[in-house]
């Protein structure tokens, strides 16, 4: 796929960002070209058809999730929900606290955005150690909704991230 590549090419590899050892992907200058940009939403709306059922939902992971996620919802003509780090958003809402590397942190979702059996499509730019798509699945879940797919635009497949997902996990391109 001719548009695969192109996206590849388009990632920056940036090496010692934000510390020594760390090769950091850019995925920003995918967002400057637009016409990448409409071609990896297309591939994305084309990987969600084939390989799940048609979400109810689409749940970005603050803040590059946004960016790939609203296109994709309104693409797929669903509503798009937002999972923020805690104390962003308003009025009552879920929460879910999980670990990093130094520490812990949480996500939160609104209350009532997700409905109880709904399938969700989950959304971020990027799949590292896989520890905030578990803990957005484990957000999804335990507001009675279903992860049907979790779909990322970069794996650092060495990683292994998806093994500990525990759900369906697709992704556009590995590194
Ligand atoms: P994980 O929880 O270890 O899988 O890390 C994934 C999260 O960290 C995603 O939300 C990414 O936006 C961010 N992240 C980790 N490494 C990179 C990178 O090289 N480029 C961009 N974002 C990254």
């Amino acid at each position: 796929d001719t548009r695969i590549k192109k996206i590849a090419d388009t990632v920056s590899a940036y090496p010692d960002f934000p510390k020594p050892g760390i090769v950091f992907r850019d995925i920003f200058p995918i967002l400057a070209n637009p016409a990448v940009f409409s071609d990896l939403i297309n591939v994305m709306v084309e990987r969600v058809h084939a390989s799940c059922p048609t979400p109810d939902v689409v749940v970005g992971l603050e803040s590059r999730g946004f960016l790939f996620g609203t296109p994709l919802a309104l693409a797929l003509k669903v509503p798009f929900v937002p999972v923020r780090k805690k104390g962003k958003l308003p009025g009552e809402v879920k929460q879910v606290s999980f670990t990093l590397e130094y520490g812990t942190d949480t996500f939160e979702a609104q209350a009532g955005r997700i409905k109880e059996g709904q399938n969700v499509l989950i959304v971020d730019d990027l799949l590292a150690t896989g520890g905030s798509m578990k803990a957005a699945c484990e957000l999804v879940t335990s507001m009675g909704a279903k992860v049907t797919l979790c779909l990322v635009c970069i794996e650092l497949a060495d990683l292994k991230g998806r093994d500990k997902v525990k759900h369906p996990v697709d992704t556009i391109l590995q590194f």
